[in-house]
């Protein structure tokens, strides 16, 4: 047990006799064994969460913005040893896990800075005779008990947008990260253990799915704050009726490549858009929409562009693409390449893979019945598809069963202002890739993507209810 990452318990870091084995997936070293929590732990999680919850609904919130400085600071200090550990845990490539390491200072700089600008409301009800000396003080309070179940993907920065907004709510906190990389979320567990903040409040418990259903509906849970595949999150949404609930899930994002739009530069975002994060983003270009007019010279660049990316190993600074969470995941992709050219799709490059990396790809002429358009591909696979008028390329990019966000370059502000009104998404990103992400912004999708927003500022939302003290004066 010696080389066992431990779990976090009631603020207790604690070893346990069975472990999650998590390999190193940038191939440079031996699994890491992590301590692995049952049943018990879930129950003591939860006691020790909910006995905390006055505690920390009472913390000033100096003490949470300072406790929320430290750990960004800690983060900031120890930004080298993060990245490692994503590269290790995820494959990611190294130049997206720095990147990822200081998205997650600045969500929790974010967090702190909320924390002074939690102010209510003061109002006036004498809209009417009936409620002349009548006033209203709201106030956000804490929700309580929050369980936080995260993915592999963004196995810091994603911890970072449930852990930090929560801290700053005031509410006590079970996470369960993702089996697959639970190892960066132990990690800022453990800088969170140097703060003040009350014990029982911190709980982070690598687990398997079979033991995490009091997460879901213990009635100690108040919120459950669920980022991963649409069919986990809604299914776990309905079990967890009538508590509260916020979803962020898939999508197979649409960007627009509108007449007139300069090739270069949409080329330049398109290809990070696409194939940053190996393509292992919510949010990663996946169908690309082109207007006739410009649709093979965007083709051309397109291809030239995929055919200087670096693929292979993420602990080279210079790769771009590198293997997928799991050889299953790339497997599934050669799957689904192979359906859509049965269907008639054409491979324009990639398509190749060796182990769990799988060549960035992209295809023209597939049918949007297959998999490749109507779902979550989740790795670098783009598919082209030209378009004649707007209204064409507005219905293309809104089809199917997700909204997460969308893309659209465009000159034309009409054009734009009708792609924001008609496209249901939960943001429209025009002048660039549907895979901008600021983490200050409300972040989140529409139908099968999920619903309520993250983002610091929209999770303490989620993670506070609003209460109203009604004044009568006499
Ligand atoms: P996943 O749904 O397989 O797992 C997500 C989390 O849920 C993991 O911690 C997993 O262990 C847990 N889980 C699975 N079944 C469970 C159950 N029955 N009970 C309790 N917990 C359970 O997703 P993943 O493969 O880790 O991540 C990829 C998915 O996440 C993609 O669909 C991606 O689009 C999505 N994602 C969405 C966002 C967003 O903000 N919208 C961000 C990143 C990833």
């Amino acid at each position: 047990m010696a080389n066992q990452t431990p779990l976090i318990l009631a603020g207790r870091s604690e070893h346990r006799e069975r472990h999650l084995e998590v390999p190193d997936r940038s191939g440079a070293g031996p699994p890491t064994e992590v301590a692995l929590a049952g049943p018990q732990d879930v129950e003591g999680a939860l006691a020790a969460s909910a006995a905390a919850r006055g505690e920390c609904a009472a913390l000033a919130r100096h003490a949470r913005e300072r406790a929320l400085r430290q750990t960004a600071e800690a983060l900031e200090a120890r930004a080298e040893e993060f990245c490692e550990l994503i590269v290790s845990e995820v494959g990611k490539p190294r130049r997206d896990a720095r990147g990822e390491v200081s998205r997650a200072v600045s969500t929790f700089r974010l967090s702190a800075a909320e924390c002074s600008r939690a102010g209510g409301e003061s109002m006036e009800l004498d809209h009417l005779p009936a409620t002349e000396g009548y006033s209203a003080l709201t106030r956000r309070v804490p929700i309580g008990v929050c369980s936080l179940i995260t993915p592999f993907n963004f196995p810091l920065n994603l911890v970072a947008h449930k852990v930090a907004p929560a801290i700053a709510a005031g509410c006590p906190f079970v996470l369960k990260p993702s089996d697959k990389a639970p190892r960066s979320a132990l990690a800022l567990g453990e800088l969170l253990l140097e703060t003040d903040l009350p014990r029982g409040a911190i709980n982070v418990l690598p687990l398997e799915v079979e033991h995490a259903g009091p997460l879901i509906d213990d009635e100690r849970v108040a919120f459950l704050s669920f980022t991963g595949s649409d069919r986990v999150g809604w299914e776990l949404a309905r079990r967890a009726a009538p508590r509260r609930v916020a979803l962020e899930l898939g999508g197979n994002a649409a960007c627009i490549v509108d007449e007139g739009s300069d090739l270069e530069d949409a080329v330049s975002r398109l290809i990070v858009g696409t194939f940053g994060q190996s393509g292992q983003s919510c949010i990663s270009v996946q169908r690309i929409v082109g207007h006739h007019s410009l649709f093979a010279e965007l083709r051309e660049r397109l291809i030239d562009a995929t055919s200087k990316l670096v693929v292979g190993d993420p602990r080279s600074d210079a790769t771009v693409v590198g293997p997928l969470i799991d050889e299953d995941a790339a497997r599934r992709l050669e799957g689904w390449i192979a359906d859509a050219a049965r269907g008639g799709a054409r491979t324009l490059i990639g398509g190749e893979r060796q182990g769990a990396v799988l060549q960035p790809t992209l295809l023209e002429n597939v049918p949007h019945d297959s998999p490749l358009w109507c779902a979550e591909a989740f790795g670098p696979v783009a598919v082209l598809e030209p378009f004649d008028d707007f209204d064409e390329a507005l219905n293309c990019a809104g089809e199917g069963p997700f909204g997460l966000q969308a893309g659209l370059f465009t000159g034309n502000l009409d054009r734009a202002l009708r792609a924001f009104e008609q496209l249901e998404v939960g943001a429209l990103v025009v002048g660039d890739v549907p895979t901008f992400r600021s983490d200050a912004m409300p972040y989140g999708g529409v139908k099968r993507s999920g619903m309520g927003r993250e983002g610091p500022r929209y999770a303490i939302e989620e993670m506070t209810e609003l209460r109203t003290l009604i004044l009568h004066r006499r």
